[in-house]
């Protein structure tokens, strides 16, 4: 079976055509600029790179099909050798708790969603509506972001305000990066050789934007990301945690509106706004190499921050067995992971040097003796999409 991956962005896709039979990846790329110009970054048989012109989600996928069936730089010959599409849906709400084969009853509790995640879920709902329109008799399966952070309990994902807002708007915490907390516990708890109903394990995904999980017994138990994407760590250029306060307070003192302020915590804060360097960790860690206070401000805040959370997540798992950092400076930031692992030498956590320096596979970077484990699992989601839209259909 091959399945294509799709993950819709508002104006970007990225895709992945997976070969079922040894889960290899035949063809990777990415569509940008859609509905602006449109640029394709493909690899298949060979990189190919090309300005074509993308009106909307519809011509990408084309434009994405074509590329899979191209002679020189394409991986299939028919597109019949497409069996499925799983799609990366970010908002299930409380919909769903686990992966679905899309029909029309899924396409409108995901329209449902869309309020609470106005960015996301209507260019997912694009990119599903288009490949019905391409591939009618292909099924498509939707693997939720959300998903895998249903089985927090009530204490976890209520906020401390009036119940009825929950109860009206729906307003509690989902989390998401789901998909890749999911898949890299599961990568710990074999590493490790153990159950994953045996072990209590924090997760970091670390990217540009970032969360960490707590997990026992392989569910979910409470998660940084909250209603929105916006609550947590110190991200790229999201504020995280702040004192819901300074909202009101920076609208009155800068006169801005609801929009604007939204825009400042969501495109302008996080390690941006603090270093007034970027968003990049790399550019970070490289303005802080030359002597840039702010950087140093920033990393040392992010760092801090990320720690704080696994302390207050080891507590609320009552215990840790192992901890996961993955994404883009999870994954390459060694001396990310040791600044943040100084924090925990207090639960038995000692890294190892040589093991932290090693790159781009999945290793124990904690020292033989450290009673909790401490990885480096590089996320896959679009692994998972796939598999789970086999499951689905093989079912
Ligand atoms: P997202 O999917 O959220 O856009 P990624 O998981 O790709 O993000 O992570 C992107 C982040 O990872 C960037 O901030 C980048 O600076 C950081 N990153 C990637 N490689 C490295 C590295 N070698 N050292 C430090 N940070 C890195």
């Amino acid at each position: 079976m091959k399945v294509l991956v799709l993950n819709c962005g508002s104006s970007s896709l990225k895709y992945q055509l997976i070969d079922m039979s040894n889960e290899n990846a035949l063809a990777s790329g990415l569509c940008e600029r859609i509905g602006i110009d449109g640029r394709l970054k493909h690899k298949g048989k060979e990189e190919y790179k090309a300005e074509l012109e993308m009106k909307n989600h519809e011509d990408a996928i084309k434009i994405v099909i074509d590329a899979l069936l191209d002679e020189k730089h394409g991986v299939i010959s028919d597109v019949k050798e497409i069996n499925a599409v799983g799609h990366r849906v970010v908002h299930g709400g409380e919909h769903f708790a686990s992966s679905v084969i899309i029909n029309e009853e899924v396409i409108k509790a995901i329209e449902e969603c869309i309020e609470l995640a106005p960015l996301h879920n209507p260019a997912n709902l694009m990119g599903i509506r288009a490949c019905e329109s391409l591939m009618p008799n292909v099924p498509q399966v939707a693997v939720f972001d959300t998903a895998f952070h249903q089985t927090m309990p009530e204490k976890a994902y209520l906020y401390g305000i009036p119940y009825e807002l929950y109860e009206k708007y729906k307003i509690r915490r989902y989390g998401f990066h789901g998909t890749s907390h999911k898949y890299v516990s599961q990568r710990a708890a074999d590493v490790l050789g153990k159950d994953i109903k045996d072990l209590k394990i924090i997760t970091c995904h670390l990217g540009n934007g970032g969360s960490v999980a707590a997990i026992s017994g392989g569910k979910c138990q409470d998660t940084s990301m909250g209603f929105t994407p916006l609550e947590g760590l110190i991200m790229g250029t999201r504020c995280g945690d702040i004192d819901p306060a300074i909202v009101p307070f920076i609208m009155e003192k800068e006169g801005l509106d609801t929009k604007e302020v939204d825009t400042l915590m969501n495109k302008k804060s996080g390690v941006l706004g603090l270093s007034g360097v970027s968003s990049d960790f790399r550019d970070i860690e490289e303005a802080v190499e030359k002597g840039n206070k702010r950087a140093k401000i920033a990393l040392d805040a992010f760092h801090y921050k990320v720690a704080k959370y696994i302390g207050e997540y080891a507590c609320a798992l009552n215990g840790v067995d192992a901890i996961v950092f993955t994404a883009g400076l999870g994954e390459n930031g060694k001396e990310s992971r040791q600044e943040i692992c100084n924090y925990l030498t207090w639960l038995g956590i000692e890294i190892d040097e040589q093991n932290n320096s090693t790159r781009g596979k999945e290793i124990i970077i904690s020292k033989d003796n450290s009673r909790i484990k401490v990885l480096v699992i590089p996320t896959n989601e679009e692994l998972v999409i796939a598999r789970d839209t086999k499951e689905l259909l093989d079912k």
